[in-house]
């Protein structure tokens, strides 16, 4: 079952829910963008955050030492 996707017209705003089956939209002149919420992008970036916070500590102590 194609779920349904919410396209956005950038230059207008022009919104257009269309099943994923369909061929993205143009509005335009342009294709239309999905308008999704982005909840995934938030919590990509804080897994990051927390992976360099950790790689800095032991990395910045051991350079420290050798010079
Ligand atoms: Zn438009």
């Amino acid at each position: 079952m194609p779920k349904t996707v919410n396209y956005i017209c950038t230059k207008c705003g022009k919104k257009q829910a269309l099943s994923s089956d369909e061929k993205t939209p143009q509005c335009c002149d342009m294709p239309m963008i999905p308008d999704e919420p982005l909840p995934v992008c938030e919590m990509s970036a804080t897994a990051e955050h927390s992976r360099m916070d950790e790689d800095n500590g032991p990395c910045d102590d051991g350079r420290g030492g050798v010079v």
